[in-house]
């Protein structure tokens, strides 16, 4: 008797106490509806602990909430959420007297829910390489910083800040300097490169065990430099060109100097026919080379006709020396007549109609906004928004568009086991929206909540970051205006 009292004592003494400890985490986002970006499915009612800045368990609300205990939590009820953000081609630059105003726009890629972003060279390659560090060690506040450091050029380019070559002895030493200062990528511009070198800088790139892109000389066919091996194709231009059925020829007759730049231009618009684009097009998919879109950028200079910007509410986080840079796109266009805009506008329609054959062809599209110094009224942040409403009304699903903007960076990058996913081992860059992605690409502008690397920044801070912004440029203004 006494034996099974005591027994039944104990029973009553294990079940009273809690069978586990909860393990401690830093963050819970609670009720979330987790959007699988891969698979374009939603799961319900889920919660995400994140500790040390990476995501440690997602599972239904009810188990985390009983496994895991943290000092602060996320309601997210009825709200969706993503892996961050990611702008795969910005800019820098401007001059050095830029580069307070460069740096005030990092914290607008966070408040806008971009928590990685590709810099595409600019002429700041030492200031921006020692925000990448300082980013990362936590000394300044910015997305997660992947850039090209300086570009390769050739030999007194109209681009400033680059490394500038004219031998293959000068490719070697310039991609020697990047692979010593650790860049994340090999950026190369054609403006004063000779076309061989180019396709040297390339090789010697992806020897170095480097992904390259850059802007594909006119010398050149884009088969020449997917041959070379080149990593993915910057602006819808290029892919465009590789859609022309007479590239070849059209790049002969320029290389010859039989033709300028404006006529090989025009005959690759008339030239364009969509069997050779898809043929082209199926080819980048089977090389794994990406594309960059930025239609956005494109978009915005295509009109500048029809408006003036001026009264655009993102002006007041864009600094008057950065605003100043651009008027060289303005002046550019505004000498244009009423021929050359109908054709800029005729032009833009086309280079929009091959991002859905790049989709069908099975390219992986890469979302980036070429926001930055000089790209007139492409505003950091916001931008990559309209981006991605571009990429849905010109035939991307929504779910086309969040891919290219959450794990086709990451897959560029190969990282994508840290990122581009809501999954436990994942570094903890996370969007809450109050509405889902899936039905409606614009509800990615609708931030309930960013945490970026496991710092959580609730809809208030993230109204703070731009404020603060604003506050700068507000400021300098008012010493400009003196
Ligand atoms: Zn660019």
């Amino acid at each position: 008797m006494r034996g099974s009292f005591i027994a039944a004592l104990a029973v009553f003494a294990l079940t009273a106490q809690p069978v586990v400890a909860k393990e401690p985490a830093d963050l819970l986002i609670r009720h979330a509806t987790v959007v699988d970006v891969e698979h374009a499915q939603t799961t319900k009612d889920q919660a995400i602990a994140t500790r040390d800045g990476r995501i440690v368990a997602v599972a239904g609300d009810a188990a985390i909430a009983g496994h895991w205990r943290a000092r602060s939590s996320i309601d997210a009820q009825g709200r969706y959420v993503i892996p961050g953000l990611w702008d795969m081609h910005v800019h820098f630059g401007g001059g050095k007297d830029l580069v307070e105003e460069n740096q005030a726009l990092l914290p607008l890629y966070i408040a806008h829910g971009i928590t990685t972003i590709r810099d595409c060279s600019g002429d700041l390659p030492d200031e921006v390489l020692a925000w990448r560090a300082e980013i990362a060690s936590g000394a300044l506040l910015g997305p997660t910083l992947l850039s090209s450091g300086p570009k390769i050029e050739g030999i007194k380019p109209i681009w400033k800040g680059t490394l500038e070559t004219g031998s293959r002895a000068d490719v070697d030493a310039a991609i020697t300097k990047l692979k010593g200062l650790r860049v994340d990528f090999v950026k190369i511009t054609d403006s004063t490169l000779d076309p061989q070198l180019f396709l040297y800088a390339v090789a010697q790139a992806r020897a170095a065990g480097l992904n390259v892109s850059g802007h594909i000389p006119m010398a050149l066919t884009v088969r020449q430099a997917l041959d070379a091996g080149i990593s993915s194709i910057e602006h819808i231009d290029y892919a465009f060109k590789a859609g022309a059925k007479d590239e070849a020829a059209i790049v002969a007759d320029f290389a010859a100097g039989r033709i300028t730049r404006a006529e090989a231009d025009r005959r690759l618009d008339a030239d364009f026919d969509e069997a050779t684009a898809m043929n082209a097009y199926r080819d980048l998919a089977r090389r794994g080379v990406f594309v960059t879109p930025t239609l956005n950028g494109s978009r915005i200079l295509a009109w500048l006709d029809q408006t003036t910007h001026a009264d655009d509410a993102y002006l007041a986080y864009i600094g008057p020396k950065l605003r100043k840079t651009y008027d060289w796109r303005i002046q550019r266009a505004a000498q244009a007549d009423t021929d050359a805009i109908a054709q800029r506008h005729a032009h833009y329609e086309q280079l929009a109609a091959v991002l859905p054959m790049l989709q069908r062809a099975g390219v992986t599209i890469l979302a980036g906004t070429d926001a930055g110094f000089l790209n007139s009224f492409n505003y950091p942040g916001i931008g990559l928004h309209d981006e991605l409403a571009l990429y849905v009304d010109n035939g991307l699903t929504p779910a086309q568009a969040l891919l290219s903007a959450t794990r086709a960076g990451p897959a560029w990058f190969g990282t994508l086991e840290r990122y581009g996913a809501i999954s436990p081992g994942k570094i903890a860059d996370i969007i809450v929206l109050d509405r889902n992605p899936l039905g409606d690409i614009r509800a990615t502008r609708d931030t309930h909540a960013v945490i970026l690397r496991g710092t959580p920044y609730d809809r208030t801070a993230l109204d703070h970051l731009l404020a603060a912004t604003r506050a700068k440029v507000a400021a300098w203004n008012a010493v400009d205006a003196k």
